[in-house]
């Protein structure tokens, strides 16, 4: 019974939260606030009258199938947390139907219920016995494995979750990617334009990005100390000749979208000759960095411009995530609660996520999913692809189609809830090292 006892604190704290609740809800509006538990008051009167009445329902459950344990939610539909609960209710319903009985009760349509099992906060989830008696209580929202672990705890081992319908995944690209090694950027996959090729010089060789940008945040990721700009160059983007980043002049313009587009060049006469033509702003490579390093990832530090990045607002600020799963990782950096928005890689459409707690408790819209860019070692064990490769679909089929236009692109679909619980698992040394090149390097 080792779980038990940190268990029982959580309702205690949640229950010195009740009496601040009730107060608060005598004098708001029925709508409860996001938090862990909600005090069980009804509706104000006036709100409960426009309501359809609900006859007077027996209190007590239907009788439970003969001996099944059996697992009571006491909420409303309204509340928060309940609803956050609502999907795992189901799951544990069809997933172990014949092993345990589920059942949800709305409190505020039948608040006798609240009085009978004699509960202060909703949700909260009493565990039963195969003989009714009451074996354990929790109030707030409980994950699906806690909720196992603890029926674990109280003697009841119901197994692993009987095999689903396995999510997408492929493991082996359906075509191997033919390019040239140095026609591909080394950070984000992408094709190396010769105009725009920048290189880095390494004791292992050359590395080729596709503009200044992955070079930038490249650079930005490394771990080592003493890492210099000395060993990088840019091309001119009329002679098609190597310049020292350093020594190069950066035309800042702008495409259609506001994305930066930067053009390099050896000297500033070349630069503003283009800049005649094409618009955008000429500036020195102090300059030019200074501008690529202002907004950056608040998961992994990297720069990022905000237009290729997910939106994050947390505590009334906003950051970004270079990257959805990075986005979501804002989460366990802060311990906050987040509210971010990304877009279909497919169609662009937006997609947002509200978390409370480490869990996602709005997903617009519920049918959106996570592409997890990754490959197996040779141990078998999944590694990510690296931050270029992960994405949100607003739907399964939007993700397949995807994946089919992307022959190289192996990964596997995952909920949004799974990417952030896996980043709430981090540890802080984790997250500091996250995308680190030498930490998280690419293939
Ligand atoms: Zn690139
Ligand atoms: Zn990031």
């Amino acid at each position: 019974m080792k779980a038990l006892p940190r268990i029982l604190v959580v309702v205690l704290l949640a229950a010195a939260v009740a009496g601040v609740l009730a107060l608060k809800s005598r004098s708001t509006a029925p709508e409860p606030a996001a938090g862990a538990a909600e005090a069980v008051v009804s509706p104000e009167p006036a709100q409960a009258a426009q309501e359809t009445p609900v006859p007077e329902a027996p209190v007590a459950a239907p009788a439970p199938p003969e001996g099944l344990p059996r697992l009571v939610e006491l909420g409303a539909d309204k509340c928060v947390p309940c609803k956050m609960m609502a999907p795992i209710l189901d799951e544990l319903k069809t997933e172990y139907a014949g092993k345990m009985d589920v059942q949800f009760i709305d409190v505020w349509k039948n608040p006798r219920a609240g009085e009978e099992y004699g509960i202060q906060l909703i949700p909260t989830q009493i565990f039963f016995d195969g003989s009714g008696k009451e074996l354990f209580r929790h109030t707030g929202f409980f994950p699906k494995e806690d909720i196992l672990a603890a029926w674990k705890e109280l003697g009841f081992d119901f197994g692993t979750a009987p095999d689903k319908e396995p999510a997408f995944s492929r493991w082996a690209p359906a075509q191997p990617d033919t390019r040239p090694r140095d026609a591909v950027c080394y950070l984000c996959d992408g094709d190396i334009d010769a105009r725009t090729r920048t290189v880095m010089s390494t004791p292992a060789g050359d590395v080729g990005f596709c503009a200044p940008h992955c070079y930038v945040i490249t650079f930005a990721s490394l771990t080592d100390e003493a890492k210099s700009h000395q060993n990088a160059a840019v091309t001119d983007w009329t002679a098609g000749t190597r310049v020292p980043v350093m020594e190069a002049v950066y035309l800042y313009g702008m495409d259609e979208n506001g994305r930066p587009e930067v053009k390099a060049f050896a000297g500033r006469n070349a630069a503003e000759a283009e800049r005649a033509r094409s618009g955008g702003n000429v500036f020195s490579w102090e300059q030019f960095e200074a501008k690529e390093t202002a907004a950056r990832c608040g998961f992994c530090d990297r720069p990022v411009y905000p237009e290729d990045a997910s939106v994050v607002r947390v505590d009334g600020m906003q950051t970004w995530g270079c990257c959805v799963m990075c986005a979501l990782g804002v989460a366990a950096r802060t311990g906050k609660d987040i509210h971010m928005t990304a877009r279909d890689v497919l169609t662009g459409e937006p997609i947002t996520v509200t978390t409370l707690e480490g869990h996602v408790a709005k997903l617009e819209p519920p049918s959106a999913v996570a592409w997890a860019g990754a490959r197996k070692d040779p141990e078998g064990k999944i590694v990510s692809t690296g931050c270029f490769k992960q994405g949100f679909f607003a739907s399964e089929a939007n993700l397949r189609k995807w994946v089919e236009a992307h022959p190289a692109a192996t990964g596997h679909q995952v909920t949004i809830e799974q990417a952030l619980v896996a980043k709430m698992k981090l540890t802080p040394e984790q997250i500091s090292k996250a995308c680190k090149i030498g930490e998280c390097a690419p293939r």
